[in-house]
């Protein structure tokens, strides 16, 4: 594998703000970015800033690219921060500055058991709050090691909840403690809370669904008894109460709680919401439905007789009882009742994949024939068909999904293409490179589809082509550029950038080293003014920008054999800004006559 992802300037530009991208980049060349390591596939930096202590930088990455990357400051936009930036930058430039350091599994294979028992006594020494956490991990490890697969109705010894009430609690205190030290915009406690609640699943996955409802409640009462003041801080408890009303509904349904139980819990789950004034509607639908609620049992049995209208594939965004429920089915194996309520209740995606997973390729391939109804389903599908060696069939169902409504057009298309070009499928490929392109061009597959059209070529290139002049997006600004300027299209390549900030100063300098030759006024006509305007702003650090939009002023001239006007105008202003003695060295040196 690479020991560095590869990383282009134009990738890291996509994922930041302009301003964060010039100064993450300055960053890294004023060397603010230091100790930059790499343990396995996971490399870490810290970036000197504003606060006395660095900024932390890790970036995960594998062969496909970056993976992850996250930053300790306060800036959590989707977009990159100048750290981040900063440190890609180093990865790209300077991968010798990287330091290979091993990974925690190596280091950890060196120890004995007793010395990894002194470095964890070690650990919580000098970070007490650590205990707690050791606590529920051990508890959770202990439980799932030993628990035998319990038979029906027989309930395993009871956990102890307090870990867990102490380590939610924790972390709420932790997190406020943050927001007054830090005065940071981070939100510690959701992403803690999640982590917290997700390791209850294990409990769930192993049967322990008792217990790890009352490990739940213990989580939920916490935050309910301290919520009022976490809010003052602005953390918003949307999150973690869906996380934790799927997970007890999960619980609810995956145990067989007697009628009393189911009367306990009711209330308790109602007192829990009065106190943080919240809802756990799943759950409480949970308790009263149970797996006896008559259309649940019909549906199960595959004699529901009227199925339900089909429901917008876009509810997969909040899981409802019937998604829980199909995890609970697929968890015990229990597939054709799966396939009976996913059928029943219009869950098609899960139906169509589950189908396809069984090996039932006839059936599946049938169902999505008549019932397939958006590219979700087909890419779904198509993918597990995929997995199970069924190529030729995976290939189908793209093509088929390729022709109904859904929102995951370039991703089916492209998956689609892959496929069909592995198979030497010319036809499919081509169509369904077109339908990519469409929805979110790319160059690599409009040159690909030139090498596919053939004699179609002029046809289908006036097509991409009208499609790239619809899209307004800035962000494919270069990929516009590109095509363009290789398809010898210097108007249409002019007109993508003429009005783009000097920001965009690459693509321009593209445009125009390609424009000299056809179009030298336009390009004296744009660089002109934006060399001039850097030295009206006396923005001296600016004034290299400046001279290489005056290298192309006069190399426009010399195309047009007008060196005399380049002349002239070069002293005017030489003249006119007489006084900035470091651009008149700069534009002296470069011998620009
Ligand atoms: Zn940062």
């Amino acid at each position: 594998m690479s020991k560095t992802p590869d990383l282009t300037e134009p990738l890291i530009r996509q994922n930041s703000l302009p301003e964060l991208f010039s100064k993450g980049r300055s960053d890294y060349e004023s060397g603010n970015v230091t100790a930059v390591t790499r343990r396995g596939n996971l490399l870490n930096a810290e970036v000197m800033g504003k606060a006395v202590q660095p900024y932390r930088v890790r970036v995960g990455f594998d062969e496909g690219g970056l993976t992850s990357v996250t930053c300790s400051c306060a800036y959590h936009e989707s977009e990159w921060c100048e750290h981040i930036v900063a440190t890609l930058f180093v990865v790209m430039r300077q991968p010798e500055a990287i330091q290979d350091r091993p990974t925690l599994d190596q280091l950890l294979n060196q120890l004995t058991l007793v010395q990894t028992q002194e470095l964890v006594q070690e650990l919580v020494k000098e970070n007490p709050q650590l205990m707690d956490e050791i606590d529920c991990y051990i508890t959770l490890k202990t439980k799932t090691a030993s628990t035998p697969k319990l038979s029906k109705n027989q309930r395993p010894s009871p956990i102890n909840s307090a870990p867990f009430r102490q380590q939610a609690r924790d972390i709420l205190y932790e997190g406020m403690r943050y927001f007054e030290n830090l005065d940071g915009e981070d939100d510690p406690v959701t992403e803690e809370l999640l982590d917290l609640i997700d390791n209850v699943q294990g409990l769930i996955e192993i049967g322990e669904t008792y217990n790890a409802l009352i490990v739940l409640e213990a989580i939920a009462s916490a935050c309910a008894a301290d919520w009022d003041r976490v809010e003052q801080y602005g953390i918003d408890s949307d999150d973690i109460v869906i996380a934790l009303d799927e997970a007890i509904a999960e619980a609810i349904l995956s145990d067989s709680l007697s009628s009393s139980e189911v009367e306990q819990w009711r209330s308790r789950l109602e007192t829990l919401q009065d106190e943080w004034s919240t809802e756990f509607a799943l759950s409480l639908e949970s308790l009263t439905q149970g797996w006896d609620a008559p259309d649940v049992v019909e549906a199960l049995k595959g004699t529901l007789l009227e199925p339900e209208l089909e429901e917008n594939s876009s509810s997969n965004y909040s899981p409802d009882l019937v998604l829980i429920r199909l995890k609970i089915l697929d968890r015990q194996e229990r597939y054709q009742e799966y396939l009976n309520l996913a059928k029943a209740k219009g869950k098609m995606k899960q139906y169509l994949t589950m189908l396809g997973s069984l090996g039932r390729t006839a059936e599946a391939m049938e169902a999505a024939r008549n019932q397939m109804k958006t590219m979700e389903e087909a890419l779904s599908l198509g993918q597990t068909l995929r997995s199970n060696g069924e190529v030729s069939k995976a290939l189908e169902v793209g093509g088929m999904g390729l022709k109904l409504p859904g929102n995951c057009q370039y991703e089916l298309a492209s998956w689609t293409a892959g496929l069909a070009e592995e198979l030497g499928n010319v036809e499919v490929e081509l169509e369904a490179r077109q339908l990519a392109f469409y929805d979110n061009p790319h160059t690599k597959d409009y040159f690909r589809i030139k090498e596919l059209a053939r004699e179609n070529w002029s046809k289908i290139q006036r097509d991409l082509l009208e499609a790239l002049q619809q899209y307004k997006t800035l962000g494919k600004t270069e990929v516009k550029v590109d095509i363009f300027l290789n398809e010898g299209l210097i108007d249409e390549a002019i007109a993508c950038v003429k009005d783009l900030s000097d920001y965009y100063s690459d693509l321009l300098h593209r445009v125009m080293d390609a424009a000299i030759k056809q179009r030298p006024d336009w390009v004296i006509e744009n660089a002109r003014p934006r060399a001039e305007s850097i030295l009206d702003r006396k923005k001296s650090e600016s004034y290299n920008q400046a001279i290489d939009w005056l290298k192309k002023v006069r190399s426009a001239y010399l195309q047009k054999e007008q060196l005399e006007e380049w002349r002239t105008y070069r002293q005017d202003l030489l003249q006119t800004h007489a006084r900035k003695h470091k651009f008149r060295g700069m534009l002296e040196d470069m011998r620009l006559y």
